[in-house]
């Protein structure tokens, strides 16, 4: 079995990354410029966003943090979206979900420029990723594709299941891996919650993608020797034990499944990871105007 190291692949990326931003700011004068729109004081939302400021400076960008209370209107933030639509000095920027019930998710992120759309839900960005066409691929998926890629998996002709049918995750997740490209040429199966008889498509695929949000749910007895495990879930319990007070886990059974599998990512320290490096390589897109 060999891990996924998300750490070391996303360390790696990002060193590429800092040299093309270095780059482009000798040729313009300009550094990529992320902002991240954040509403509410959602503990996870609170913790990604910060991670990506994070990752935003040590890899030579600019990054601007806008916060809302839950009580702004879906019209407030429509204003605020024009406004970055607008701005020449931003290159990108996302929404973080989720948002409050009041304001619809679709709404918002249809209202951003897809030039902008550096998270890639826009549907003029999944209508040009299902085209194979330039855009702005969906952060997970697209870290997932890298991390395969990276790696050297071989995946024409594979059986690739995917658990999870999500606008943000499973359902590009499917396309992708079903594209005429590298990676890609899979065989795709996609399930959900109302797949009768789960553990017979599980069992069949080679390359196993887990985006359920439930803790180990995929275990040893529904996944084929020798498979491929990505694990997507960031299933978060509160713990005492750590400094954040909180512990992650994946939805698949990492102890059970590992011993069966060739490849697999753990949680922390694999998808997640990837996830954050796919968002700088769309900034950085973004701000070389590959995206029109
Ligand atoms: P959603 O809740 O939007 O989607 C979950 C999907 O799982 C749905 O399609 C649902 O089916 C399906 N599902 C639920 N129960 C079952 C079941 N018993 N059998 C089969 N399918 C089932 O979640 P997300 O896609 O947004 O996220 C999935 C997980 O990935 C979460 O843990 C989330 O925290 C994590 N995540 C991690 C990221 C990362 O960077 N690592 C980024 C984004 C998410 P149905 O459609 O029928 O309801």
């Amino acid at each position: 079995m060999i891990l996924l190291d998300g750490k070391l692949v996303s360390e790696e990326l990002k060193k590429q990354i800092a040299v093309e931003a270095a780059e482009l700011l000798e040729k313009t004068g300009r550094k990529p410029h992320l902002v991240a729109v954040l509403v509410g004081n959602d503990g996870g939302s609170e913790t990604y966003v910060a991670s990506k400021m994070r990752n935003c400076e040590k890899v030579g960008f600019k990054s601007s943090l806008i916060r809302y209370d839950n009580t702004v209107t879906e019209a407030e933030l429509l204003n605020k979206i024009q406004e970055l639509n607008q701005d020449k000095e931003v290159d990108g920027f996302i929404v973080q979900l989720p948002l409050p019930k009041h304001i619809n998710p679709d709404v918002i992120t249809e209202a951003i420029d897809y030039r902008k759309d550096v998270d890639g839900f826009h549907p003029i960005n999944l209508g040009r990723m299902q085209r194979n066409l330039p855009c702005f691929l969906p952060a997970t998926p697209y870290g997932i594709m890298l991390m395969l890629e990276y790696y050297g998996i071989e995946t024409a002709g594979k059986h690739c299941v995917v658990v999870g049918r999500s606008n943000i995750v499973g359902s590009p997740m499917s396309i992708l891996m079903a594209r005429n490209a590298k990676p890609g040429n899979c065989t795709v199966t996609l399930t959900h919650s109302r797949t009768q008889n789960l553990k017979d498509f599980t069992l069949k695929a080679d390359i196993l993608i887990a985006a359920i949000g439930k803790k180990n749910f995929i275990t040893a007895d529904m996944v084929k020797e020798g498979a491929v495990i990505i694990d997507v879930g960031m299933n978060r319990e509160s713990s005492e034990t750590t400094k954040s007070g909180y512990k992650l886990f994946g939805d698949v059974d990492f102890d059970g499944v590992a011993p069966k599998s060739s490849y697999i990512t753990p949680v922390p320290g694999g998808v997640g990871l990837m996830t954050i490096v796919s968002l700088l390589k769309n900034t950085l897109a973004a701000a070389k105007r590959e995206i029109y």
